[in-house]
């Protein structure tokens, strides 16, 4: 399919109550490998917004009501669907986003996988039935949706992080508002289409794109029929949204930012380590929560490791997503160009050498090339920012118990990795990393049947996995007189 086609098969209006409905404003979607507007999509005013959760009210009780079969068959037509359509919707990602296609291809399978795990997870919802220890009542425990949630997602998966939230809450029985980032709302749009053609009730998922986050979300995250806020995003929108949360005592899942630590000890294999580094920092153009923010490397090591990451680093195509053989594709936009560079500068001011890149590329979009950097110290402000580019980091340590403190040196908890081939460090080194995922020997672990989320500053709750449906459904409990 050509570029302006894909961009045409897309809906840009509002998805409300089942029917696409113009906003009285548009918004401008732009190509960050080029700068320019792909297309204007609707930007949702807090009245447009306000009826997308007056439908979700409305459709929540029939919805809950549903046959958690037909509900399961709806979000397994809906992944078979999506993985017909996977050239469109990753052209699609690539042109809004940037990321390359390859990587857009493998987001389009992530983010179907989870439409699929959690088809599987609607039919297996359970309760309890128990004798009180007393042996005077008897417990029944049900599981029910949560209610309408409003689902707020980022702009660096554009599909799968609203497949990871739209999936577990329409297996559950709860309606739902997704706001997607208004530098990415195609995916989103493309998604919940397929999700109609799936047979999807009117109301059930309902998409509101906008430009004012903040004063369209605040009215729906405070109306009292809102029950549940799932949000991906950084740490500070995190923390304000709990804010609002509080007011109505809402039940809040976060997925926020991440500082991950990668280690590597003196007895790691280094193809596995450098393998390893390349996935956790390169995927997404370094634009991922998981990557690799701090490279830890036993000071025996560092040279050799830095050396062999650079020349990798340094053979990787630089272009548009779009062209054949690219990995690394361009930034979101100017503003992550600017920071990403200003962290460079900051290092390097501190003493830390540039081995690789450093500086943006001269050409149009907006690139940051492939950069490493060595003896970077404690004091350079990345080691304690999410550097959000393609950026490595490299600093040394001398023993297990410094790297371990190095890597808990932080307000975040999401991820962290650890390369070893000693079994007992391995084991202990992840029992005493403060996060709430590690990557043993790996650079990528994310799996939509795995418990994904953070603790400390990274977040609230677990998405994917057994734990995912959770976020959805209340516990209730019965006492019954015996
Ligand atoms: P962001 O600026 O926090 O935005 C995330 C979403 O929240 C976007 O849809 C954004 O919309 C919206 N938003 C911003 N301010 C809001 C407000 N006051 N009220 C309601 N909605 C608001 O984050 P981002 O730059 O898009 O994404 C990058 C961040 O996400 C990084 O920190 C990354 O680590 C984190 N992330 C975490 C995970 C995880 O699973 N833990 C996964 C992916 C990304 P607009 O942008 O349109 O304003």
């Amino acid at each position: 399919m050509e570029e302006t086609d894909v961009i045409d098969s897309v809906p840009t209006q509002l998805f409300i109550g089942g029917q696409w409905r113009s906003a009285a404003r548009t918004m401008p979607v732009e190509d960050p490998s080029t700068g320019e507007v792909l297309c204007e999509v609707a930007d949702a005013n807090p009245e447009e917004a306000l009826a997308a959760l007056d439908a979700a009210a409305a459709a929540q009780a029939e919805w809950a009501a549903t046959a958690p079969r037909e509900r399961s068959e709806i979000l397994s037509r809906a992944y078979d669907v999506i993985i017909e359509q996977t050239e469109r919707l990753a052209l699609l990602m690539t042109l809004e986003m940037g990321k390359p296609l390859a990587e857009s291809r493998g987001e389009v399978s992530y983010a179907a996988e989870f439409l699929r795990w959690f088809a599987e997870e609607a039919v297996r919802i359970d309760g309890g039935y128990m004798t009180a220890p007393a042996g005077n009542s008897r417990f029944l425990v049900m599981r029910q949706p949560v209610g309408p949630s409003i689902l707020i997602t980022p702009w660096n998966f554009p599909m799968a992080m609203g497949t990871r939230k739209i999936g577990p809450a329409i297996a559950a029985g709860c309606t739902s508002v997704i706001k997607p980032a208004s530098q990415t709302p195609l995916s989103t749009l493309a998604l919940v289409d397929i999700l109609t053609q799936a047979g999807l009730p009117p109301g059930v998922v309902n998409v509101v794109t906008t430009t004012s986050s903040d004063e369209v979300m605040t009215p729906l995250i405070l109306d009292p029929r809102s029950r549940k806020l799932s949000f991906t995003g950084s740490t500070p929108v995190g923390k304000h949204l709990l804010e609002l949360a509080a007011k109505t005592v809402m039940r809040t899942s976060m997925e926020l930012g991440g500082n991950a630590p990668f280690l590597v000890f003196e007895d790691a294999d280094l193809d596995v380590a450098v393998e390893g580094a390349m996935q956790a920092k390169m995927r997404n153009i370094g634009q991922a929560c998981t990557a690799a923010n701090r490279i830890l490397v036993h000071r025996e090591r560092a040279e050799e490791f830095a050396e062999r990451l650079a020349e990798r680093m340094a053979q990787l195509p630089v272009g548009r997503g779009v062209e054949d053989g690219v990995v690394v594709g361009p930034l979101i936009n100017q503003g992550a160009v600017d920071k990403v560079h200003e962290l460079v500068t900051d290092a390097v001011g501190h003493g830390a050498t540039a081995r690789l890149g450093g500086a943006p590329l001269d050409r149009p979009g907006y690139f940051y090339p492939a950069t490493v950097l060595t003896g970077v110290p404690a004091e350079a402000q990345l080691t304690s920012t999410e550097i959000f580019g393609p950026v490595a980091p490299i600093t040394s340590f001398d023993t297990e118990d410094e790297a371990v403190s190095l890597a808990n040196d932080t307000p975040y908890g999401l991820i962290s990795y650890v390369f070893t081939r000693d079994l007992d460090r391995a084991i202990r080194v992840s029992e005493a990393l403060e996060t709430g995922m590690v990557g043993l020997n790996q650079g990528v672990i994310s799996n939509p049947a795995a418990p994904f989320g953070g603790i400390k500053e990274s977040g609230l709750g677990r998405e994917g996995g057994f734990s995912g449906i959770d976020e959805f459904l209340e516990t209730k409990y019965v006492g019954i007189k015996a």
